[in-house]
C-alpha cells in the first residue's frame, strides 16, 4: 500500500523558487471579446477580422451592430446632430421592476432609448435619420420611440426633408401595453403627413425587424431594402404554424423569401448600403 501512496514531500513547489504560471492558481486571462463565433457558419473569428462593417469573412453573414457603428458606416463623418434626446416614459403600466431595467439598459448601452434620431448627411445630402438599436430592449417600441420617430416626421416634413429609417425590433414593448401599440398609428400619421408633402422615405429592414414595427412604419416607405438574411416577420413561426396548421419553408420570414414574394425591393449588402442609399437620395430630388 505504501507503494501508492504520495510523499507530499515529492509535489510540494518551494514558494520562493520562481516557476512562473506554477506558482498560479488562476486560468490565463484572455481579454473579453477578443474572438466571435459566426452563427451562421460557426467559424471562430478574430474580432479585427470583422471590419467596421462586422461582416463574416467566411460566409458574408452580418453579426449585429449598434446604432453608433450603424451611424459611422452610413453617415458622412462629422455631421450628425442628435435630436429629441432626454424624453423619458411615463410608464403608464407602472410595471415592476420597468424604470430600473430601463436605468440598467441606459447604462450598459450608454443610449437614453431603443432609437437614435437626428439630422445627418449621406454622401453630402442632407437627412432625417433614425436608426433603432437591439441592443436596448430589443428595440421594443414603446412610448418614447414612438415619439421620437415622430418628432423626426415632424422635424423632416417642416424642413422638406427626405427620411431615412434603419429598423429593428423584437416588438411592442409588453411593459407599456397598449400605450406600445398606438405608436403604431400615431408614426403612420406622421408618415403619411411627410408623404403628402411629397418627401422621400426610405426604410432599411435590419435583423430581427419584426412585431408592430413591421405591421406600420418598417413597411411603409417609398423604397423598402433589407440586409441579406434579415429575419422579418409580424407574428413569430410557431404562432403562424399552429394557426395555419402548415409547416412553413425554412426560409420564411427571411429577407430574400419576403423580395420574391414583393414585400423588399431589393437586398443590399451592408458594405454597399452607404453607396445605395446615397443614390437612392440623389435620385430622389437630393437635397443639397
Ligand atoms: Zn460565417
Amino acid at each position: 500500500m505504501a507503494l501508492f501512496s504520495r510523499k507530499e514531500k515529492y509535489i510540494r513547489i518551494n514558494p520562493n523558487r520562481s516557476l512562473g504560471h506554477a506558482q498560479s492558481q488562476t486560468k490565463p486571462e484572455v481579454p473579453d471579446q477578443l474572438f466571435d463565433k459566426c452563427p451562421a457558419c460557426k467559424q471562430i473569428i478574430y474580432q479585427k477580422d470583422l471590419g467596421l462593417d462586422k461582416t463574416c469573412p467566411s460566409c458574408s453573414y452580418n453579426f449585429r451592430i449598434s446604432a453608433k457603428e450603424r451611424l459611422q458606416l452610413i453617415g458622412d463623418e462629422g455631421t450628425f446632430e442628435e435630436y429629441f434626446t432626454g424624453l423619458e416614459t411615463k410608464d403608464p403600466l407602472h410595471f415592476p421592476g420597468y424604470k430600473e431595467k430601463l436605468a440598467k439598459t441606459r447604462q450598459k448601452t450608454g443610449l437614453d432609448e431603443a432609437v437614435v434620431t437626428g439630422l445627418v448627411q449621406i454622401k453630402g445630402q442632407t437627412c432625417a435619420l433614425g436608426i433603432m438599436d437591439a441592443n436596448f430592449i430589443m428595440a421594443s417600441m414603446g412610448t418614447i420611440v414612438g415619439e421620437k420617430i415622430t418628432r423626426l416626421f415632424e422635424l423632416a416634413t417642416k424642413e422638406g426633408l427626405p427620411v431615412v429609417l434603419f429598423t429593428a425590433s423584437g416588438g411592442a414593448r409588453m411593459q407599456e401595453g397598449i400605450m406600445s401599440l398606438m405608436q403604431m398609428a400615431k408614426i403612420s400619421a406622421a408618415v403619411k403627413r411627410h408623404s403628402n408633402s411629397g418627401l422621400f422615405y426610405l426604410t432599411i429592414l435590419t435583423d430581427p425587424t419584426t412585431g408592430g414595427v413591421t405591421a406600420s412604419f418598417a413597411m411603409e416607405g417609398d423604397v423598402i431594402l433589407a440586409e441579406p438574411q434579415t429575419l422579418i416577420g409580424f407574428a413569430g413561426r410557431r404562432v403562424i404554424e399552429s394557426t395555419v396548421r402548415e409547416t412553413l419553408p425554412d426560409d420564411f420570414q427571411k429577407a430574400e423569401f419576403l423580395q420574391e414574394h414583393g414585400f423588399i425591393d431589393a437586398i443590399v449588402k451592408r458594405q454597399d448600403l452607404r453607396e445605395t442609399i446615397g443614390k437612392l437620395l440623389q435620385l430622389h430630388g437630393g437635397t443639397k
